[in-house]
């Protein structure tokens, strides 16, 4: 399917809820970029503000080419054992357990490292073989060197607002990597959106994303974070539960990006000349 020439990844019917593919809906070329990326197990860096679609983008990806896909959850505190694995004790007995991207180098799934260069450099580390023509994964503690199975691909996000460099990937690796960058999508498109995730009526979407886009365009704005996609559908749904524009939009958004009783205030103000 496609739509101005762009493919839109749709749920086809599906026998089973969990074989539905996720929608995505394609803002530039990132499906083909990612598409040609995957064929040649070349990792990816998926750049873009939270809340903009990259973890959709990344499962709807998976479910098209037909692959597993290992999501972790980047923080300051992970460790390399996070990823890789360690040696439990179960039942009086030492056994080594595999961690995600372990499992995901075994199965030749997508392993996708959301926010992962919030994590310290030794734990970033580990990922630096599998991401260049070595394609393997050194499991030091088991004194053994896993290759990556066919179909094996890295997949890293990151937020460029708060995290200007890649602090902690060399730049050699770096260099391996195929970058694609999401933002939020233009209006009309993401209004198709929020439609479709919130279930809402075309019009109501519309005004939603236009709040939006006035919030995020605000100049010399104290916000660390701006209104999302995923908070635009996030207020959508609460309308579809019967909460008026207003209410949803305040609890949605305006509350949610600042405890700063004037700025919540100056968005609420925002927000009214809007609805
Ligand atoms: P990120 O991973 O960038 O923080 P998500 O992928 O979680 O953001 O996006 C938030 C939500 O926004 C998704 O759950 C989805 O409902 C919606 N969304 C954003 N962009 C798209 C898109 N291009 N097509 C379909 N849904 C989208």
């Amino acid at each position: 399917m496609a739509v101005n020439g762009r493919p839109v990844i749709d749920s086809p019917a599906a026998d089973t809820p969990s074989a539905a593919a996720p929608f995505y809906r394609a803002v530039g070329d990132e499906v083909e970029v990612f598409r040609a990326a995957a064929r040649r197990g070349l990792p990816v860096l998926l750049k873009g503000p939270t809340g903009c679609g990259k973890t959709r983008f990344v499962e709807a990806m998976a479910h098209e080419l037909g692959k597993e896909l290992v999501t972790v959850a980047g923080h300051e505190d992970m460790t390399s054992a996070d990823l890789v694995g360690r040696f439990l004790l179960r039942g009086g007995e030492t056994i080594w357990v595999d961690g995600p991207l372990t499992r995901a180098v075994r199965d030749g799934a997508i392993c996708y490292l959301d926010e992962i260069v919030e994590a310290r450099q030794d734990t970033t580390v580990v990922i630096h073989p599998l991401a260049d023509h070595r394609r393997e994964l050194p499991l030091d503690r088991l004194g053994t060197t896993l290759p990556a199975a066919p179909g094996f691909q890295l997949v890293i996000s990151y937020n460029p607002g708060y995290q200007s460099v890649l602090k902690n990937i060399k730049e050699s690796t770096r260099q391996r990597f195929v970058a694609i960058e999401l933002d939020f999508p233009p209006a009309d498109i993401e209004t198709e959106i929020v439609a479709h995730e919130a279930g809402i009526d075309g019009e109501t979407a519309g005004t939603l994303v236009t709040l939006g886009r006035a919030i995020r365009s605000l100049d010399g704005s104290p916000l660390r974070e701006v209104s999302s996609t995923r908070m635009l559908i996030l207020a959508g749904g609460l309308v579809a539960e019967g909460l008026s524009l207003r209410s949803a939009v305040r609890a949605a958004v305006v509350r949610v990006l600042s405890d700063d009783p004037d700025v919540v205030r100056a968005l609420g103000e925002l927000a009214d000349a809007v609805l």
